[in-house]
Order: C-alpha cells, then sequence, then structure tokens
C-alpha cells in the first residue's frame, strides 16, 4: 500500500468511523427539542424527589411532635395518677387523724359530761351547797322541779336537751326553771357559779319564749361581761339547745361585728357585751319593742367594771315593761345586790344557802321578803 493508499486508507477509516461517531453523537447529543424534554423531566425529577423530601421530613416532624405530644400526655397522666396517689394517701392520712382526734374528743366530751353530771350531782347532795328559794309572791305555789319532763316544755326543747345528755336538771335547774318558764313570767335572781348549769337555765328561758318569726325581731337578749363568755354562751348552749328550732335566728353583739347603717338586725335572739349592745341600741339596730326575755350574767363581773356597770343600767332602761328580767351572779357582795335590785324587778330569788353573801343578803337587803324554802 502506497503511502496515498494508506493514508487514504487511514482516512476512510477515519470516514467509517464517522458514521460510528455521528451515531453515537445522535444518541449523546440530542436535538435542542429532545434536550429541553429531558431537563424538563429533570427538573420534575427534582421537583418530585424534593416534595418526596418534604413529604418525607413533614412526616417525621408530624411523627415527631406526635411522640412528643404523646410522650408528654404519658408525663402528664402518669404525674396526675401520681399526685391523686398522693392526694389519696393525704386524704386517707386526715381521715385516719380526723377519726383519732373524733376518738379523742368523743371520749374527752364523755369524760366531761360525766364529770359534770357527778359534779352537778355532788352539789345537789352537798348539804352546803344547797339552794334557798325566796320567793317575791308567797302565794305562788311553784315548786322546784326534779325532771325535765316537769317542765311541760315544748319538744323541741326536750329532745334537744336530752340530746345534750343532761338526764336531770342541776339544782339551780330545778329551782329556776319553773319560774323562769311560768305564766305570767317571772323576774329571776340566781346564784350561780360557772359550772352550776345556769347557763342552760336562761337558755331554755330564752328560747322557751321565742316566736320564730320572719324578718325576726329581737325576743331574747343576753349580756355578758365578756365576749368569750358570750361566744360560748351561743356555741355550747344556744346553738345545740336550738338544734330543732328550724330557722332562728341568734347575733352576737361584741365588737368588730359590723351593721350597715340604716339597717334593721335579723335576728330573734342577741347575745353580746354591754358596750356593743348600747351602741346597737343608740342606732336603732336593735328594735327593743318585742323584747321577751333580758338576762344578765355574771353580775358581779359586770359590777366589777364601771363602763359595764353603767351600760348595763342603760340597757336595762330600753327593755319593755313586760320584759322578763333574769340576772344571774356567783357572788353577791352588796355592791352586786345593790345593781341587782335597780336591774331586776321584784325577783325570785334563789340563793346558795351557805354562802356569807347569802346571809348579808338575807338579813340587810332581802330580809322584808317571804322566806319560801319548801325543798330545804
Ligand atoms: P354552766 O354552769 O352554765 O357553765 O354549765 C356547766 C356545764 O354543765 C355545761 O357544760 C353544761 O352543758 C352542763 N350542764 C348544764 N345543765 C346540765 C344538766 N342538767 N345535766 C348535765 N349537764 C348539764
Amino acid at each position: 500500500m502506497s503511502e496515498e493508499e494508506s493514508k487514504n486508507g487511514d482516512a476512510a477509516a477515519t470516514v467509517k468511523e464517522d458514521p460510528k461517531s455521528s451515531e453515537s453523537d445522535t444518541k449523546s447529543a440530542p436535538t435542542s427539542e429532545s434536550e429541553s424534554g429531558s431537563t424538563a423531566d429533570l427538573a420534575k425529577q427534582e421537583e418530585e424527589a424534593k416534595k418526596e423530601e418534604d413529604a418525607a421530613n413533614k412526616a417525621v416532624q408530624e411523627a415527631t411532635q406526635k411522640a412528643e405530644e404523646t410522650a408528654a400526655a404519658a408525663a402528664a397522666s402518669a404525674e396526675a395518677a401520681k399526685k391523686r396517689e398522693e392526694e389519696e394517701v393525704a386524704d386517707a392520712k386526715l381521715k385516719k387523724e380526723k377519726e383519732i382526734e373524733d376518738k379523742k374528743k368523743e371520749s374527752s366530751e364523755e369524760l366531761t359530761k360525766r364529770l359534770q353530771k357527778l359534779a352537778l350531782e355532788r352539789q345537789k347532795e352537798n348539804r352546803h351547797d344547797r339552794l334557798k328559794v325566796i320567793q317575791s309572791d308567797q302565794t305562788s305555789h311553784l315548786s322546784s322541779a326534779k325532771t325535765f319532763q316537769d317542765l311541760n316544755l315544748p319538744d323541741y326543747l326536750l329532745k334537744a336537751i336530752f340530746e345534750m345528755g343532761f338526764e336531770r336538771p342541776s339544782a339551780i335547774q330545778e329551782e329556776a326553771l319553773p319560774r323562769i318558764l311560768a305564766n305570767p313570767p317571772r323576774n329571776v335572781i340566781g346564784q350561780a357559779q360557772s359550772g352550776s348549769g345556769k347557763t342552760a337555765a336562761f337558755v331554755v328561758g330564752m328560747l322557751f319564749r321565742v316566736v320564730i318569726d320572719t324578718p325576726a325581731t329581737c325576743q331574747g337578749l343576753c349580756v355578758t361581761p365578756t365576749r368569750e363568755l358570750a361566744v360560748q354562751i351561743f356555741q355550747n348552749a344556744v346553738t345545740p339547745m336550738a338544734a330543732h328550732m328550724k330557722g332562728l335566728k341568734v347575733r352576737l353583739a361584741l365588737a368588730g361585728e359590723q351593721i350597715a347603717r340604716g339597717t334593721k338586725l335579723d335576728a330573734h335572739i342577741v347575745i353580746g357585751t354591754p358596750g356593743k349592745v348600747v351602741d346597737w341600741l343608740k342606732r336603732r339596730i336593735i328594735d327593743t319593742k318585742k323584747i321577751k326575755v333580758f338576762v344578765l350574767d355574771e353580775a358581779d363581773n359586770m359590777v366589777a367594771e364601771s363602763g359595764h356597770r353603767a351600760n348595763s343600767l342603760l340597757i336595762k332602761k330600753q327593755m319593755p315593761k313586760s320584759c322578763q328580767s333574769l340576772l344571774f351572779s356567783a357572788t353577791f357582795p352588796p355592791e352586786v345586790i345593790a345593781f341587782a335590785e335597780k336591774m331586776v324587778y321584784n325577783p325570785d330569788k334563789i340563793l346558795i344557802e351557805s354562802g356569807p353573801e347569802f346571809l348579808v343578803s338575807i338579813s340587810l337587803h332581802f330580809a322584808c321578803i317571804n322566806d319560801h324554802t319548801p325543798f330545804i
């Protein structure tokens, strides 16, 4: 082969190769139309891939959020369950403590009642503590009451008295109650120390006279020298004794108790200290017209404080003429007798026979009154 031929041959070879190369070019280098088509496909694919990725991301995000929420809810419910459990434990503990406390209270109340009963019994048996009654009206046939049933009390009071655990009247009650509950009502001065059962005597007296009306009119007024005593009377005597008197309204007249100006008191019974009672009387908060029973407790302590003494006299002056007055005092030195005489008109007197005050009071002040002592 000549050089030319060999060149041509090469050329031919080259030419021969060309169709191949052009064929492969056709495949790898498309026309501009097919080119743009495949770019669009690619973009679409890319877009779809992106969408898929986004969706996957979103799903992951949602799943994570849901998992977090589920975990949080589980934690919250576990926390709530724990709290509930703790509360239940605390409740059970409280209940147990209350049960123990109630049992203790019950047995201590039981013991107190038994001791009180014993003390009241002893008081009756003890010759020195026996009572002497000086009746204002010697023609009266009132006598002592040995049982609560003797007193013809309404059922709602008798029931409450027995529920309080009182089986029989105490010494002062035996003598005072028939007079306090008499019709027409009797004024009474009673010598009675704390522990004698005098509170129940005058509380029964007030509750016996009250007629429950609406709006409530004040029908019983009890004045005491201290706020503690007023609260005690309210809590330990009036509240249990009025347990079956639906609608009964009682108001404490004590420093700090507020009543709006121009408002009338909506209460059947008022228990308070002299200063506050005078304040409410002056401001016409208490309407005195319907008051049927006026009680003055611990008169000796009232007299000991000049302010109380003066206020008690002011209160007494405001009471209606027909109002029954009951005065109790542990002791009767002359100044208390003088005070009692101003406070209570023409009373029956129930005095401790052996006390020196009794002798003084009999000889000096009550000498003119006929002695009626059927039970000594
Ligand atoms: P007082 O003398 O009013 O302070 O009462 C003393 C205690 O005796 C109070 O706790 C009353 O509940 C109680 N009491 C009053 N009357 C009776 C009674 N007839 N029987 C038993 N306890 C009574």
